[in-house]
This record gives C-alpha cells, structure tokens and sequence, in this order.
C-alpha cells in the first residue's frame, strides 16, 4: 500500500488524534493514547518507530515529525515527475533493512532509517 504524503499531514492526523480522544477519555492513559494514535498510521511509519522508547503522546509526535521530514524532503525532489520515478525506487527491497532483520523496506538505501 503506498501513502500519499503531504506537508505535516501525519504530525497533525496524530496531535489532532490526541486531542479527541482526551476529550472522549480524560482518565486515558499514555499507553493506550500512543497505540490508539499509532492504530491510523500507515505501516511504512510505523515499522520505523521503536514503540518501547515511546512514554508519552509527545514522544510520537516528535518520531512522526522526524519521519515525516525525510518523507516530506524525498517527495519534494519527486514532485515535478510525479508518481512515475517514485514507482520504480520502490520496487527494491532495502538492503539494510533485510541485513539488519528490520523486514523488508522498500525505499532506497541512501534514506534508509537503519544507515549507519
Ligand atoms: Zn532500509
């Protein structure tokens, strides 16, 4: 499944996502708040998220923020060709990812997550 990125959609889909459940539930705990955030988030950004550093909604804020630049700076070089070069860098399975048992990630090895 490919996800459409825009500007600061995915920081804002989950800071808004926090706001509405707390006022669903204002006894919510942080835990339950992050996975019910995480729930809506495509898996590309979710694989790329160590959970068990996660405390608090903000410490997902701040891992989807840093996601998301580097989602937001490869689609900007991207945009004037379209989806058509995006199709083809996509078709690779990720060397380091495979390498370092991260599964397997289909984006080049230059922006992999995993680079040393
Ligand atoms: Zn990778």
């Amino acid at each position: 499944m490919q996800y459409k990125y825009l500007s600061g959609s995915l920081l804002e889909y989950s800071i808004k996502k926090e706001k509405l459940l707390l006022q669903i539930r204002k006894t919510i705990d942080n835990d339950t708040l992050i996975d019910l955030i995480a729930m809506g988030l495509p898996n590309e950004i979710i694989e790329k998220i160590d959970r068990e550093k996660l405390q608090r909604p903000k410490d997902l804020h701040n891992e989807i923020g840093k996601l998301e630049y580097l989602a937001t700076k490869k689609n900007k070089d991207t945009k004037k060709t379209k989806l058509s070069t995006d199709n083809k860098k996509n078709k690779t399975p990720c060397k380091i990812c495979k390498d370092k048992e991260k599964g397997t990630g289909f984006h080049p090895e230059d922006e992999c997550w995993f680079k040393d």
